[in-house]
């Protein structure tokens, strides 16, 4: 099993990216995540990611691949894990295409999580999470409107693609995205 979440911030993508991993004993791995402990303990990683996170930009491709790679590198990925928050850009989709391959890990799926811009703002200012005050809330919408959309064509051109409605409660989108994937 290994799953690619796609979809803008507020999605749902870590609610249902950790839901699935738990369900399917696999890791979810949320570079998100990665980066706010990184930023937390004041790594060298953490601290050139804070300025782009604190102003809703992304975090330049090398430093994120580097720590995809050193990530889906570890054992415990043999059997499958989910990726939430990465690839971003076509940039990092074509590196991850090339590492999986490397890894002999090809055979991803990608789900896009699909909410309207209103639902998202309405969620992620509800969350109040550091980087979601609403100037940096847009400013995320907006990157991500221009550089990870083009994924959606990227993976559906491939094959790879299925959508789920995420505005939806929780427990309907966990059960659409069991369905759908095991389809
Ligand atoms: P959300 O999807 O809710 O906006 P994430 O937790 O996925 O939040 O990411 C928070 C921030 O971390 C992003 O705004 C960005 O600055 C950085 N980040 C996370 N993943 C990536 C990535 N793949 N490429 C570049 N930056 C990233």
């Amino acid at each position: 099993m290994r799953l690619i979440f796609l979809g803008p911030p507020g999605a749902g993508k870590g609610t249902q990216a950790k839901t699935l991993a738990d369900h399917w004993q696999i890791p979810h791995i949320s570079t998100g995540d990665i980066l706010r402990q990184a930023l937390k303990d004041l790594t060298p990683l953490g601290i050139k990611a804070k300025g782009y996170m604190d102003k809703g930009e992304l975090v330049p491709d090398q430093l994120v691949q580097d720590m995809v790679e050193e990530r889906l590198t570890q054992p415990d990925t043999k059997l499958g894990w989910i990726l939430d928050g990465f690839p971003r850009t076509v940039k990092q989709a074509s590196f991850l295409e090339g590492l999986l391959e490397r890894l002999d890990q090809a055979g991803e799926k990608v789900v896009n999580l699909d909410v309207p811009d209103e639902v998202v703002v309405g969620r992620l200012l509800e969350r109040g999470r550091k980087d979601d005050a609403e100037d940096v809330i847009r400013r995320r919408l907006e990157v991500y409107r221009s550089q990870t959309t083009p994924l959606i064509d990227h993976y559906r051109d491939r094959q790879k693609l299925v959508m789920v409605n995420g505005n939806q409660s929780p427990e309907e989108v966990t059960d659409n995205l069991k369905k759908v994937i095991h389809s």
